[in-house]
């Protein structure tokens, strides 16, 4: 085995270089891909455990772990009956007593701990009677050899599993050698150091060494909650490498120059004003002033409009479809179901239908109810299409589109979203909004879409009032639905939401029919109907317009009603085994209800709870705010979960914890942005590909 005689240690010395790491360790190594001294380095421990203060052992207490220095004697090995079971009992004395110890299971510990001498030892102090207290399987180390005892000792976790394995004691005696003789200024620093300085972060050099072997005046607590400097560098370098990627994607699709030219003048002012059914708010204002600065800027637009539900996001759209119509373009409309494509082809015909033809596409080929259809698209006849991934399809063609809309963006993947862009014409990339109804928590907007403007409609239009909601279990039913009872007989209309537990056919109509015979108990004279997502369109169509008439009193649904539907006069919703549900969901599904002027209410009927069932409810009662629902989902389920983590192009970190980093996320959008501007793309690419980063999907 070559052994490295050096006196340094560097960055990029192979392991099986290092004395003390042999065939078999190198082997464990790099099985975890730990080849270099570097990665080597980058395996940090997972906590610290202070060991500054030593204790004298007449002054402990059972309970807590403390720090000794001492003799050891009457060292001996307790023979026990149970087989794989051993003891090895001590007595550490100092100046001001003695204390017994016992090791459960280690009993190599007999050969190496001798009578006599000194060691500095670590272990929590329990009680025993009737012999009063006694240290607990401490760490051991003699005094002249002792690096980690009276001092912050690093605490690893084992490299590999099973036989093979390294467990913490292994490496954390590795680390001493390593670290004795080893110079962090080997250790290539990869970011601009003027980035570092104006974050006031450290190398990455020392920020390694700094974790495995804390100065004695370091903040403990800090460690240990991964917020020392040290742990900041870590994750600002993960979160700028990830800016990075985004600030160049984003500045290759925002390149190209436009090429799409709007025409905003009084005369469009005038058919804006004149299709208006409502005075819009002050937020919708905004917001379509924030999208026509878009459509006049030198770039094609890539915004996202986030707004709670009912914040009133389609009218928003409409109006800069309308923008884009009255330019002689045509637009685009999608939705994630055909129940939502069905429903907004509605509402824009409404709008948008005196002035514009407009037509829908869903179904298979696209166009499924007029061949023609696509003809028509194609012509330019028809200059807003709405509809479903239908209008991705191949067979769809535009004359040309000039905006498109992506509604409830969280179902869309990004490839999706640059199908829909690549609709336009091959040099003319076309204007693209969406939107969505889950309010993103601003720290994801940042990371998922980052590469996207973001518009926000924060206020909700006149006269509408929370819903008043009450979780309720289920043994409570009948009280429920006398509630709902009382709602109907004031002339409201009602929704039952239940949870399909299993989607496929055969047991979601037998646990609808079994819910179903369950309403028509309760609500016995009232048209009830049911709309799930199985049922043939017309049926869904005609379902869903008997229920906005108020032909049908009661609906019964799944959640296809979850986004986007509207019907104002609903105003009480029943939500079936409301734990199976998610807090965004609960949140969307009650956003069905509140849309008018009437007060409503929402009953969350439950059964047993999770800890974070309980949570979930708990926040959905307390609040109406959709922005800070998705920040408590945020809490209790972690980002990768909010919005399906791959899907939505979310990366997973190692080192920044979100939405806690929130700052140094921003710090490293604005830092990634500046270096692009004054570097240029090359300059960048050796900053966004890290092993880390390809694991986390965002570094391709
Ligand atoms: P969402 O943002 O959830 O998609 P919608 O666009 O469906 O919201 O709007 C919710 C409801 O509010 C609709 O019935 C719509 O007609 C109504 N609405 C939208 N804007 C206004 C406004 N400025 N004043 C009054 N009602 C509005
Ligand atoms: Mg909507």
């Amino acid at each position: 085995m070559p052994t490295l005689t050096s006196s340094c240690i560097r960055g990029d010395t192979l392991l099986r270089e290092i004395r003390g790491i042999g065939p078999a360790r190198v082997r464990a190594f790099a099985e975890a891909g730990l080849v270099t001294v570097l990665d080597l380095l980058r395996h940090v421990p997972t906590r610290w455990e202070d060991r500054r203060e030593v204790v004298p052992v007449s002054a402990v207490t059972a309970g807590s772990a403390f720090t000794f220095r001492g003799r050891l004697s009457e060292v001996r090995r307790i023979r026990t009956r149970r087989r794989g079971f051993s003891l090895v009992r001590a007595v550490l004395s100092d100046s001001s007593g003695s204390i017994p110890i016992v090791w459960f299971n280690q009993p190599y510990l007999f050969q190496q701990l001798r009578d006599g001498e000194e060691y500095l030892l670590h272990g929590a102090v329990r009680e025993t009677s009737p012999h009063g207290l006694e240290l607990l399987n401490p760490t051991c180390e003699a005094v002249e050899r002792a690096l980690h005892s009276a001092r912050i000792a690093p605490v690893y976790a084992s490299v590999g599993s099973g036989k093979g394995s390294l467990g913490p004691a292994i490496l954390r005696r590795l680390f001493d050698t390593v670290l004795a003789d080893f110079d962090p200024a080997t250790i290539p620093e990869p970011l601009p150091e003027e980035l570092l300085v104006r974050r006031s972060l450290p190398l990455l050099g020392e920020a390694l060494v700094a974790l495995h072997r804390p100065e004695g005046d370091e903040n403990i607590a800090a460690l240990n909650e991964r917020r020392s400097p040290a742990h900041r560098r870590l994750a600002y370098e993960e979160l700028l490498r990830m800016q990075v990627t985004v600030a160049l994607l984003r500045a290759r699709e925002t390149a190209a120059a436009r090429t799409l030219v709007y025409r905003v003048d009084d005369r469009l002012r005038r058919v804006v004003r004149d299709l208006l059914p409502f005075r819009p708010t002050a937020a919708q204002k905004r917001v379509l002033g924030e999208i026509v600065a878009d459509l006049r800027g030198p770039h094609p637009m890539l915004r996202l409009l986030q707004g709670d539900v009912g914040s009133g996001k389609t009218l928003v759209a409409a109006l800069a479809l309308a923008v884009a119509l009255e330019s002689g373009f045509q637009g685009a409309f999608m939705a994630p179901t055909e129940l939502l494509a069905e429903q907004h082809f509605r509402s824009l015909e409404r709008l948008l239908g005196k002035r514009y033809r407009v037509g829908l596409f869903v179904g298979a080929k696209g166009g499924r109810s007029d061949p023609r259809l696509r003809e028509r698209l194609a012509a330019g006849e028809i200059q807003l299409a709405v509809g479903t991934h239908a209008l991705i399809q191949e067979g769809v063609v535009f004359r040309r589109l000039g905006l498109a809309v992506v509604d409830e963006q969280h179902r869309f993947g990004v490839r999706q979203r640059a199908l829909l862009r690549g609709k336009g014409d091959q040099e003319e990339q076309p204007d693209l909004l969406v939107m969505t109804a889950t309010p993103i928590p601003r720290t994801l907007a940042l990371t998922a879409w980052g590469d996207l403007e973001v518009s926000t409609l924060d206020e909700l239009p006149p006269g509408r009032s929370p819903v008043a909601t009450t979780v309720v279990p289920a043994g409570k039913r009948r009280a429920v639905y006398k509630k709902v009872r009382e709602e109907l007989e004031a002339g409201g209309r009602v929704y039952v939401v239940v949870p399909l537990i299993d989607e496929s056919a055969r047991t979601a109509a037998a646990s609808l029919a079994e819910a179903e015979e369950r309403v028509r108990a309760e609500l016995a004279d009232w048209p009830c109907a049911v709309l799930h997502g199985r049922l043939p369109a017309a049926e869904r169509d005609r379902v869903m317009k008997a229920f906005a008439c108020g032909e049908v009193k009661v609906l019964l649904a799944t959640t296809v009603i979850e986004v986007g539907v509207d019907v104002s006069e609903a105003s009480c919703m029943v939500i079936e085994s409301a734990e199976r549900f998610g807090l965004a969901q609960l949140h969307q599904l009650r956003g069905r209800v509140g849309r008018g002027a009437r007060p409503s209410c929402c009953f969350a009927l439950h059964g047993r709870l999770s800890e974070d069932g309980k949570r979930r409810l708990e926040v959905f009662a307390r609040t109406n705010d959709g922005f800070e629902i998705a920040e408590e989902d945020l809490k209790i389920r972690g980002p990768g979960d909010v919005l399906g983590t791959r899907q939505a192009g979310l990366p997973g970190f190692r080192w920044a914890r979100l939405p806690d980093d929130w700052e140094l996320l921003e710090q490293a959008r604005d830092d990634a942005r500046e270096l692009l501007g004054r570097l240029g793309e090359e300059a960048l690419e050796g900053l966004r590909k890290t092993a880390d980063a390809e694991k986390a999907g965002w570094g391709q």
